[in-house]
């Protein structure tokens, strides 16, 4: 029979690179919890009117990407492309944003029917961060910190941060109808969606990958003009917050991000280590959303990170440690060994609860035991021959320090020494 295979752009992650993601995930939880922020778990699947709503109807992720479907009452279902929409909808639902400030980080898959290539998947993992109840420039300029602090963290190099703003719902307004006027002039020069796309969501223009629009977009007039009062000191205080802190960014005005509701700040950390898609973060502030979903006009700023894309460049750059093996090898030769070995497992892991053991379950012979041991890169085999059995011992043996040898030890002093050994 055919055997079944995993859905294009969805992938496995196989337990020889998983401890890769668990590095970066145990660095990013200790992180958010140094920072002060707290863990919000939500569903995948969200009524597809609060992605419409929030993220825009005419961009790319709702048009084009989202997995959509009818669920048996009828009811028309996203698995969720991004995280902020579900976690806005949550913070109104559960009475947690108004008059309060709150920091809010998630975790999981998102999905997005994208054509699948390297850094590109339709199933794709992000850590999320949202700030409720703060206007910044400070908590802007705090988040960026932690972004900068977190790839110091990881050991990662060559990140930049590209930096821009969108001001108020009024200055895009404006924005918007001068870059009508400049498309409309050039509209022979552009693809059937950026025409389409022109007079209900012209920003949309300037982030498109079609070659043709993209080059008349990057004649595009910028918002810079347009910026009232209240953004440019917005986005100077984001500047001097940033300097003082010595946090390097580039000012991007053409930066305006795929998703309709970010104002004033917007940013992106990129590499160019990864090919095409290099943006491993990405975020801003988004003052209108809480509004927009429902709840009480509440300031707020979020970001989100690409995890597979930084699994790539911890792994390109070498920058996650070696996986480790367990401590401990069991090695149990002789079928009237083993219920002692358990007993002794057991016994061990009550003493030392941080101990790392592996147990030669299912016999063997002790060559086969001995190499199983080797390729697992255990520390150490402890050896649980007849012999030892008759006499109560066991016989220790470093496996990764050629010239250490083995010794005999009592099973009752065996805990005490391995501690002693490993420091656990
Ligand atoms: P891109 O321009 O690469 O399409 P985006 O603007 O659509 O990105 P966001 O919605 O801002 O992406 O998502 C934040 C981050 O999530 C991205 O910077 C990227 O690291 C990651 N990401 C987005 N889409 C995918 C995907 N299809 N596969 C893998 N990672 C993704
Ligand atoms: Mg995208």
């Amino acid at each position: 029979m055919k055997a079944i295979q995993s859905i294009r752009g969805m992938h496995d992650t196989l337990p020889e690179t998983v401890h890769v993601w668990q590095h970066l995930e145990g660095r990013l939880r200790a992180l958010l919890d140094a920072y002060g922020y707290q863990e919000i778990r939500l569903p995948a699947v969200e009524f597809t009117e609060l992605f419409a709503r929030s993220i825009g109807d005419v961009t790319d992720i709702v048009e084009k990407e989202m997995y959509t479907f009818e669920d048996r009452n009828g009811d028309r279902l996203s698995l969720r492309p991004e995280g902020t929409a579900g976690c806005v909808r949550a913070g109104i639902e559960h009475g947690l944003l108004h008059n309060q400030v709150q920091r809010l980080w998630y975790q999981g898959p998102m999905f997005r029917h994208e054509r699948p290539q390297k850094g590109r998947y339709r199933q794709f993992h992000q850590v999320g961060m949202e700030v409720f109840g703060l206007q910044g420039p400070d908590v802007d300029a705090e988040m960026l910190a932690f972004t900068a602090r977190l790839w110091k963290a990881l050991g990662l190099r060559n990140l930049r941060l590209e930096l821009n703003t969108l001001g108020t719902p009024a200055s895009r307004l404006r924005y918007r109808e001068r870059l009508i006027g400049y498309f409309e002039a050039r509209r022979d020069g552009l693809d059937p969606e950026a025409l389409r796309r022109l007079h209900e969501n012209p920003l949309r223009l300037l982030d498109s990958k079609h070659p043709d629009t993209a080059a008349i977009a990057r004649e595009a007039p910028t918002l810079l003009d347009d910026l009232d009062a209240d953004s440019r000191a917005h986005f100077e205080g984001l500047r001097a917050h940033l300097d003082a802190l010595g946090i390097a960014y580039t000012h991007n005005p053409r930066l305006v991000r795929g998703l309709d509701y970010y104002t004033h700040t917007v940013f992106e950390w990129i590499t160019d280590e990864l090919g095409a898609q290099g943006t491993v973060c990405a975020g801003g502030r988004y003052d209108g959303l809480v509004e927009q979903l429902g709840g009480r006009a509440t300031p707020a700023i979020g970001l989100a990170m690409g995890l597979e894309r930084l699994v790539s460049l911890l792994t390109g750059q070498s920058a996650a440690p070696a996986p480790e093996g367990p401590d401990i090898y069991l090695v149990v030769p002789g079928d009237d060994a083993r219920i002692q070995a358990l007993v002794l497992a057991e016994r061990l892991r009550d003493t030392l609860p941080r101990l790392r053991l592996v147990l030669n379950c299912g016999g063997g012979s002790i060559k086969a035991q001995m190499k199983k041991a080797d390729r697992t890169g255990a520390r150490y085999a402890v050896i649980l021959g007849p012999d030892e059995i008759a006499a109560g011992t066991a016989v220790v043996k470093a496996l990764r320090d050629p010239g250490a040898g083995q010794l005999t030890v009592s099973q009752d002093d065996l805990a005490a020494l391995m501690q002693a050994r490993l420091d656990r």
